[in-house]
């Protein structure tokens, strides 16, 4: 049988919740000669992506390093390695991820304790410190960036609130690293995780992990071995640090990718970026609110990366998003959990976040509405 035709991919405008646009030049740093994965050049390479990474999460923690998988590995990454069976562990839901988080550390043994927030508001800390109810917890799981609703939750409260019940503060950093400030250290989180196709505009693939010395000193006093042989970073640690010991063949080709990622971002400066992130967002809200839309987030608590859109009565979501597929070749995302059906998510993510794109997809999205019988004006 003859083989198929190579695959080539069509040309879209990425504006959903990841993956966002690949810069050409991280493209082309993919497409480099595969070298070992212990040839010095690669070690050397490793130290770099390390270096610029503790930059952009804003640490000094020594255990920083890029798992081989997605945002959900590193999610599984910090976890496992830090509930054992019967640990209590406190996790704030207030969307999809939150919802995951729990699942994961239930998975791993953990007593799992949630706090059910309200989709598309920040994580209040009042309510999670309430059902908390100053009992004593190993972990406390916050999602700062939370895709699936848009909605952006301040760090520094869950902080001091963990301090309150003697727990490590775990904060899924997937789609706020590198569009929206982390700061790790400054917040005083224990152990964060990223992935690499959102504000880092590099394709899916690594997971960003970072822990403080006293999420590392939890897993160097675990009782029981780290149910993950893959996800267990004291064996891993042993690759990236001194020993250079293999644990598995590092996806070479990737982690070029994700240096050329980094390099833009530092290029770029992180404040200019965040910037960037901010007036963007801003600049597609007032033009989707001039259009009549809603949208869902209130804007103190809204997620410049991820913009939540109510679609309006009568309007067919798979119908405006497949025409905004085939009509503009740009894609938006629909909505998770209990956003199905009930809003559109617009993502500005890194390379994604640029003025010509906000007025491409908001002149996109107004003429399928307007075809769709939608009539957009503000006298909705
Ligand atoms: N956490 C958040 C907040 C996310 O947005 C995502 C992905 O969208 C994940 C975790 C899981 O990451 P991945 O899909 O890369 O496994």
């Amino acid at each position: 049988m003859a083989a198929p035709p190579a695959f080539v991919p069509p040309t879209r405008v990425l504006h959903g919740p990841g993956p966002s646009e690949v810069a050409p030049s991280v493209l082309r740093a993919l497409a480099a000669p595969t070298i070992g994965h212990l040839d010095p050049a690669f070690l050397g390479l490793l130290d770099a992506v390390r270096s610029m990474l503790r930059q952009v999460i804003g640490t000094e923690n020594e255990l920083t390093l890029p798992m081989s998988g997605t945002g959900s590995l590193g999610m599984e990454t910090c976890i496992d390695n830090l509930v054992e069976p019967g640990d209590r562990v406190l996790v704030g839901i207030h969307g999809v991820f939150g919802q995951r988080l729990a699942e994961v550390a239930r998975r791993a043994g953990g007593e799992v304790t949630v706090v059910e927030g309200e989709w598309g508001r920040a994580l209040d800390v009042e309510q999670v410190r309430k059902v908390a109810a100053g009992a004593r917890f190993k972990l406390l799981c916050v999602v700062h960036a939370e895709t699936s609703t848009g909605a952006l939750t301040p760090l520094p409260p869950f902080r001091a609130l963990a301090d309150e019940l003697g727990a490590l503060l775990l904060v899924d950093c997937v789609t706020s690293l590198g569009g929206v400030p982390v700061e790790m250290d400054a917040v005083g989180a224990d152990a964060i995780y990223a992935g690499t196709q959102k504000c880092l505009s590099c394709p899916p693939g690594l997971a960003p992990v970072s822990f403080s010395p006293r999420a590392r000193a939890a897993l160097d006093a675990r009782k029981h071995k780290v149910q993950s042989w893959y996800a267990d970073l004291s064996l891993i640690a042993q690759y990236f640090g001194g020993e250079r010991l293999y644990h598995h063949t590092a996806p070479i080709n990737m982690l070029y990718g994700l240096h050329e990622a980094l390099r833009l971002v530092l290029e770029e400066g992180l404040e200019a970026r965040y910037a960037r992130h901010r007036t963007q967002s801003a600049a597609l809200a007032v033009g989707l609110e001039a259009m009549g839309l809603k949208l869902a987030v209130p804007a103190a608590e809204r997620l410049p990366p991820l913009t939540l859109v109510e679609i309006p009565q009568g309007i067919d979501d798979g119908r405006v998003r497949k025409r905004l597929l085939d009509e503009h070749n740009i894609e938006i995302g629909g909505g998770l959990g209990k956003f199905k059906g009930r809003a559109w998510r617009i993502g500005l993510m890194g390379e994604s976040c640029q003025p010509e794109r906000v007025t491409g997809v908001l002149s996109a999205l107004r003429s399928v509405l307007e075809a769709e019988g939608f009539r957009a004006t503000k006298t909705r």
